[in-house]
């Protein structure tokens, strides 16, 4: 009596209906009633017979994440605590950017990768979250906002490309025109160069974005700061990204900007030589400081001579306004603690 219906994929609703003799369109229609009304109730799905809502109830329930908390800052950004049915916790945030709204969502509880700079690294990693658990942070989330979500990052919690084939769970969820109905191209997915993950990506169906969350020019820094890398080569990653680029959409490079380590003009020009002749793009983003981690931001003025470099480069090059670090809601800084 106790099994979430939620956690069923559109594929998996119909063969269940069909199992229970029930036609198998019902389960399409379930689903839509799930994801796309938002209801909680079996009553309520009122193009279903009663007597069908009454089997549904007596077999199934309908669970949500829980909201234990969420916090705000002035400029609009919302940093929302989530509940597992395990009672595991994972955080997603919210980035209002007129006319764009954003959410960036969590696949994992906490991440097995441990990157030196990052405070979720700290914290180890638990489990995959499951397609649906990824799917309802942004449904959730819009019911609590009031608005749709006019775009999906993957970029909370954890690696994607580790937890890829509940990640295309979700997006089957996301993108569906009788679940959430977000396009593919307002989905970017952000991976720290898991090569595997990114060759199934390549030969999906799936056209998102992608973005590498590169930060190192040097194979032998990369591997120091980011120990994915030792089993990762950038050589490979670059080599799938051109591909990716070629194939699906171009790639974007994320370059975290951390005082001292990546963030010296000399850092710049070997950026703009590894990506020479790479139709690609270029984020910046200014590190975001964590209490219990010893990396600084660098100073305005080298993120600006940084960025000067790279504006005579051949790539289109943007600095991320960091938002939400004040709450703790910035890159790298999703714990999800109580
Ligand atoms: S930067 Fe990303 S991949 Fe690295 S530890 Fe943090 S969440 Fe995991």
């Amino acid at each position: 009596m106790d099994i979430n219906i939620k956690q069923y994929s559109l594929n998996e609703l119909e063969e269940l209906f069909k199992k229970l003799n029930i036609e198998k369109y019902r389960g399409r229609q379930v689903f839509q009633w799930l994801w796309q009304k938002n209801t909680r109730d079996f009553m309520e799905m009122t193009n279903l017979s009663i007597a069908l809502r009454k089997n549904l109830s007596a077999r199934y329930v309908i669970r949500d994440l829980r909201l234990l908390k969420n916090i705000g800052t002035s400029d609009g950004v919302q940093k929302f605590l989530w509940e597992l049915e395990d009672r595991d916790l994972i955080e997603s945030v919210f980035i209002p950017e007129p006319p764009r709204r954003t959410i960036c969502v969590s696949t994992q509880v906490g991440c097995p990768l441990g990157c030196l700079f990052c405070a979720t690294g700290l914290i180890g990693f638990k489990r995959n979250l499951k397609g649906f658990e990824i799917a309802a942070q942004i449904q959730r989330a819009q019911e609590f906002i009031g608005e749709k979500m006019t775009n999906i990052v993957f970029m909370g919690m954890g690696e994607p490309l580790l937890n890829i084939e509940n990640l295309f769970v979700a997006l089957e969820i996301v993108t569906s025109s009788i679940g959430l109905g977000i396009s593919q191209r307002h989905i970017t997915i952000s991976t720290s160069g898991i090569i595997e993950g990114m060759e199934k990506l390549l030969n999906s169906k799936w056209k998102v974005k992608l973005a590498i969350s590169l930060n190192f020019v040097d194979q032998a820094v990369r591997e120091k700061y980011m120990p994915v890398a030792k089993n990762n080569p950038l050589k490979e990653i670059l080599h799938l990204a051109r591909l990716y680029s070629e194939k699906k959409e171009m790639v974007t490079f994320e370059y975290v900007l951390i005082r001292g380590l990546n963030d010296k003009p000399d850092d710049a020009r070997r950026l703009i030589r590894l990506l020479k002749g790479f139709p690609s793009k270029i984020n910046l983003i200014s590190y975001n400081e964590y209490p219990e981690l010893p990396y600084q931001a660098p100073e305005p003025e080298r993120i600006l001579e940084f960025q000067k470099i790279l504006f005579d480069s051949e790539h289109p090059v943007t600095l991320r306004k960091s938002k939400g670090k004040e709450i703790l809601a910035g890159c790298g800084q999703l714990v999800a603690r109580p």
